[in-house]
């Protein structure tokens, strides 16, 4: 989008700002339709393809209205780092050769995407930042295709995964997800993981754990978490939201919480077909967690892709929308640039390794 003249001031903060999106799933929308790998039980529509695929993928490079972020999109939403998330269905049965297939289109759509390049460690994050480059990370989302390897979690980080969310919705090897909560603690296996993770390097992302599990990772990593996509309990009920002591743990570890754009965890009574939620409410969690956890730890994590898309942040080309409301609700610039980059730049250089 174009800013007005009158609005230069937002337009140069918001141009000045490296600005990360810690969590999309665009990759659903660059890969052929499942099932390439038989699956247990049904995701499936009533022609038998799986459900979220497209007929057609789109290309990174785009332009497509079937994606919400795309090159051009990205380049006009002035966002210079993406996180790309992949999460596997818990209900193939071969859910590692499915990661597998999410990686290696991942590699290969960054590669032929010119203006997108694929960060593994610190250094090459800041360089592509430094050459106006799109710096581009992977995420795997929920501990599923890990069973109980640990050199499952070893390979994928050779492989570029540079930071893991623990669990999707349901329970993993490591522990429950938020939506399957047995209020049990990490499992032996998740406490291996988190410690791993630390000796490698790789950023631990609570966003799906259940409350017990959270506490546990908070208290067992020695590096600072992240929660990539999620919202705030004390004004959207939802088990997939924070609650202030959540925050609070995650605030004094050093963390940051991406605020995601899906509607139903942003405003009571939300949906993702027929939504009023628009930025006034991602702004309302801003203002309750700076005022709760202070400025450094809050951020974005938009979930594109994935169910995130606001009214007037419909896809990745409207961020600069938000700058606007930050503006006009009295954030300086320098708090602006926090909760745009700055705060998951400063956990990504204390986590990944720089070289
Ligand atoms: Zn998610």
């Amino acid at each position: 989008m174009v800013l007005k003249e009158d609005e230069c001031d937002i337009g140069k903060i918001h141009g000045e700002s490296n600005i990360v999106d810690a969590h999309n799933d665009t990759i659903l929308k660059l890969i052929e339709e499942g099932p390439f790998v038989t699956m247990t039980r049904g995701r499936f529509d009533s022609l038998g393809n799986e459900k979220g695929f497209l007929q057609t993928p789109v290309t990174l490079s785009g332009p497509s209205n079937k994606s919400k972020v795309d090159l051009s999109k990205t380049i006009e939403g002035g966002v210079n780092c993406l996180i790309f998330s992949c999460c596997v269905s818990p209900n193939y049965n071969a859910p590692l050769i499915r990661l597998l297939q999410y990686l290696d289109k991942l590699h290969s759509a960054i590669e032929t995407t010119k203006g997108i390049r694929l960060a593994t460690t610190y250094q090459e994050l800041e360089e592509a930042l430094q050459d106006s480059q799109i710096a581009a990370l992977i995420s795997v989302e929920g501990g599923t295709p890990l069973k109980k390897e640990i050199s499952v979690l070893r390979t994928i980080n050779k492989l570029g995964v540079t930071s893991l969310i623990l669990t999707h919705f349901g329970r993993t090897s490591l522990g429950d997800g938020s939506g399957k909560d047995f209020d049990s603690h990490l499992t032996n296996f998740g406490r291996s993981v988190i410690k791993e993770m630390n000796r490698l390097g790789m950023v631990v992302d609570l966003a799906h754990l259940n409350q017990r599990g959270f506490y546990d990772a908070i208290e067992l990593s020695k590096d600072p978490v992240i929660v990539s996509h999620a919202n705030v309990d004390k004004l959207v009920k939802h088990h997939r939201n924070l609650t202030d002591k959540q925050l609070r743990q995650l605030a004094n570890k050093g963390g940051v919480i991406g605020l995601s754009f899906v509607p139903n965890f942003l405003m009571e009574n939300g949906n993702k077909t027929n939504s009023k939620a628009s930025t006034k409410h991602l702004l309302n969690h801003i203002d309750y967690l700076k005022d709760l956890i202070g400025i450094d730890h809050i951020g974005l994590g938009s979930d594109f892709d994935g169910g995130g898309g606001l009214s007037d942040l419909k896809d990745i080309s409207e961020f600069p929308n938000l700058t606007k409301g930050l503006v006009e609700r009295g954030y300086s610039p320098t708090e602006i640039e926090k909760i745009l980059g700055e705060n998951f730049l400063r956990v990504f250089k204390s986590v990944l390794p720089y070289q």
